[in-house]
């Protein structure tokens, strides 16, 4: 088996338009620059991903409850956050031939000594001003200044501000965390890579509020646990590192930053942060609001602002390195075959059912099969073209087992199952295939790219 790190972006980008999971949002117009609409595979792909991080952060947990707050919040939520002020990246603009706009920041980490100079043209750069990254828009009728509010640039602040509200509903006492997934918006000066980095992305969030004196114990528990989730879905471990933050690197609320950071074809960088941001947020918010915000012990009495343990990861860019990491080439009789190894539970669809050929009752039988099955798991029905050709397609959109029903199953009720990396094809009845497929979803998995 092939074990080729084949993926470019090119090759991803292409894969997706090819199969359907991403496109360029408004493409009937030209595009709308880095913005992308997910196609049925790549709904499916996404969701699979936000609900194996539901399952980790919450159904497997005591200590998290859910919440989906508004994206439109009280202004003042940024006030108190120091977005308003401070959540800004610094541009740079070319002030040659071509005018393009750069994050000094970026062409700094490149180069990190000596004058910085235009990476396109070589033109000299404006000194750098910062940029603030929020959306504006009006809500009501008349835009006039009271009317401004911003579309969140992360789902953080949605739990904050539910501090009280949920610690009075959820029984939960410190540590206990508030998970959230949901739609953030940054006018980024150079959003690149794909769906890597864009204007409109979704988040995967964790607020887990601590005793201050446990906080450095409940960062490297949350380092330690979302690098499991990436690596038992599948990542590669020699394609993931933790990359803790330089001192001037640190966001002014955080005491201490870990990236966690895939190998991307483009090169290291972050897929998820995990921020241990003290009591800032809840002390900012408590200024901001006069409500107090804050954990008292019905028992000793014993009262205090919790400290904040922030994991948070990008449910796009998470994607994203799901398909690089499961992308593969490689020759099957003489012919290549482009093959996503998703872990099976990632999996858009899990069984295709493919009558051998379009006659002597195999597509009736084959459709019944694919009835039971897809009340089980997603699954697909197919007849068009030569078995070859739908293969292929199910290879791409990384469907990890195919079913067959040919001449045999019509004289003895059995089909082949077979296997996306192994190619291994295995003689079943139709009557075993749901729970066999039951059984293999529910096993541990481990990447075939992995010898
Ligand atoms: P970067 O340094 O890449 O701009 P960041 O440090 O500003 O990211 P955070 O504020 O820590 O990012 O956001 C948490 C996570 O949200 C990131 O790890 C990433 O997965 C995701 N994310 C942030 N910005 C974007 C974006 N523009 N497009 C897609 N995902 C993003």
């Amino acid at each position: 088996m092939a074990t080729t790190d084949a993926a470019t972006m090119e090759k991803i980008v292409a894969l997706c338009k090819r199969r359907g999971f991403i496109f360029q949002s408004s493409e009937i117009y030209g595009g709308l620059a880095s913005t992308y609409d997910y196609g049925h595979y790549g709904v499916l792909l996404k969701s699979n991903v936000k609900a194996e991080w539901w399952r980790a952060v919450v159904q497997e947990r005591d200590d998290v409850v859910a919440l989906d707050a508004a994206i439109l919040m009280h202004p003042m939520t940024w006030e108190a956050s120091g977005h308003l002020e401070g959540f800004t990246d610094p541009l740079v603009q070319c002030l040659g031939k071509c005018k393009r706009r750069w994050r000094e920041d970026h062409l700094r980490d490149a180069k990190p000594e000596g004058e910085l100079r235009c990476p396109e043209c070589g033109g000299e750069l404006s000194p750098p001003r910062n940029f603030n990254l929020m959306f504006e828009t009006h809500m009501g009728p008349v835009q006039e200044e009271g009317s401004r509010v911003y579309l969140r640039p992360e789902t953080a602040q949605g739990i904050f501000v539910n501090f009280k509200n949920v610690l009075q509903f959820s029984r939960k006492r410190p540590p206990f965390g508030i998970a959230q997934v949901g739609k953030s918006f940054r006018n980024e000066i150079t959003p690149q890579n794909f769906i890597f980095r864009t204007r409109e992305f979704e988040q995967m969030e964790i607020e887990f509020f601590v005793p201050p004196a446990d906080a450095g114990h409940w960062h490297e528990h949350w380092l330690n646990e979302r690098m499991r989730w990436y690596t038992e879905l599948g990542l590669r471990p020699d394609h993931l590192k933790l990359r803790p933050h330089d001192a001037d690197e640190l966001s002014h609320y955080s005491s201490a930053t870990s990236d966690i950071e895939y190998e991307f074809p483009m090169g290291w960088s972050e897929l998820e942060g995990i921020a241990n941001r003290g009591d800032f947020d809840l002390t900012q918010h408590a200024k901001f609001s006069r409500e107090k915000l804050e954990y008292v012990d019905s028992g000793s009495g014993e009262r205090y602002v919790p400290h904040v343990i922030e994991p948070s990861a990008g449910a796009d860019r998470a994607t994203l390195a799901f398909m690089v990491d499961a992308y593969d080439e490689e020759q099957v009789e003489g012919r290549e075959r482009v093959v996503l190894r998703l872990h099976p539970r990632l999996a858009p669809v899990k069984v295709a059912v493919l009558p051998l050929v379009n006659k002597d009752g195999q597509p009736e039988r084959a459709r019944e099969i694919y009835q039971d099955l897809r009340r089980r798991m997603p699954a697909e029905y197919d007849t068009g073209g030569s078995i070859g050709k739908r293969y292929r397609r199910q290879d791409e959109i990384g469907t990890p087992w195919g079913v067959t029903v040919d001449h045999q199953t019509m004289e003895d009720g059995t089909v082949t199952l077979r296997d996306r990396d192994s190619l291994e094809q295995a003689r079943i009845a139709m009557t075993e295939l749901g729970g066999e497929l039951e059984r293999r979803l529910a096993a541990p998995w481990r990447s075939p790219k992995l010898a």
